[in-house]
């Protein structure tokens, strides 16, 4: 049987560059190369940044096969792997000399008064105002009420996009070896008026966050789930939880969390 890759990528210069060169040497060392969703093969490539790294897992409906990244995009905290180095990449691919990180992913279902949809992210779920307006919001955890928030919105992200959207917010960066949900707020109003937590907090892996309008079916609620929009009408409430389902991303076997982070946010 032929050893079948898929390669996807986003359409910059570098990035079809590198494909082409990916493609010759993959095919020189005697795999089978498809540009589409396969589901016989065994490892998916994308070549891009972040954005493209999600883009691919949304595009094959969160696949099962394993995926890594070559990065060609700005930050690349998914993509592992550089241009350059695509020869050693095959050949550790080969030697099976890679680890695999397993990243569970954050299931979000949204209830409106008639229908209800599940979406799954890797990075996080935001809930905010559609509008240029406060939004208020009620935050249950496990079916308790811990605050009613008032402000942009609220961020709630998985351990892998700690390091996304959440740290831009003041969120926690968690390694990703942990199976937490943070809930982060958005510009929290805090006065007389309003009062909710500053910080973000941190919830055990099998929570059940629960975010509805303080209003009842209110109309302006946007879910933005890996940064794509969602626009539903008169959402009554929004529960996030880890998922079972989970992506598996090839690492290099001297991959480490900490050392990353270092490189891509303090450039050392
Ligand atoms: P984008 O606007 O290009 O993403 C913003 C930045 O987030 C990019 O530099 C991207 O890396 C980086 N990023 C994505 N996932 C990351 C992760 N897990 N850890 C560290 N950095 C990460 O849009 P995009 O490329 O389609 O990515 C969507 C993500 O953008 C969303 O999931 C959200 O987390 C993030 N976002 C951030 C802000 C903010 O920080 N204010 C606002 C909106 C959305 P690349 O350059 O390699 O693509
Ligand atoms: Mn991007």
């Amino acid at each position: 049987m032929n050893k079948i890759i898929t390669i996807s990528s986003n359409n910059t210069k570098k990035s079809l560059e590198t494909r082409e060169i990916l493609h010759k040497k993959l095919i020189d060392t005697g795999f089978e190369v498809d540009y589409e969703y396969n589901p016989n093969a065994q490892l998916i490539i994308s070549i891009g940044g972040d954005g493209c790294f999600l883009q691919t897992v949304r595009d094959y409906n969160l696949p099962t096969i394993p995926l890594v990244g070559i990065n060609t995009g700005h930050l690349g905290f998914f993509p592992d792997i550089s241009p350059v180095d695509i020869d050693s990449f095959i050949k550790s691919y080969l030697d099976g000399d890679y680890v695999t990180q397993e990243l569970p992913l954050l299931e979000v279902s949204i209830s409106t008064k008639d229908a209800c949809c599940n979406i799954y992210g890797i990075n996080e779920a935001v809930v905010k105002s559609d509008k240029s307006r406060t939004i208020h919001l009620k935050l249950n955890i496990n079916n308790k009420h811990v605050q009613n928030f008032s402000g942009d919105g609220l961020l709630v992200s998985t351990s892998a996009g700690s390091t996304a959207y959440n740290y831009s917010v003041g969120g926690s960066i968690v390694d990703t070896s942990l199976k937490v949900i943070q809930v982060a707020p958005i510009s929290p109003i805090n006065t007389i008026a309003y009062r909710c937590f500053t910080s973000s907090i941190i919830c055990s892996h099998d929570s059940i966050v629960d975010i509805s309008p303080e209003c009842d079916f209110e109309n302006s609620t946007l879910v933005v789930v890996d940064g794509l929009e969602y626009n539903f009408k008169e959402i009554d409430n929004i529960k996030l939880s880890i998922s079972d389902r989970k992506i598996k991303l090839l690492r290099t076997s001297n991959y480490e969390f900490w050392s990353r982070v270092c490189e891509k946010f303090l450039n050392f």
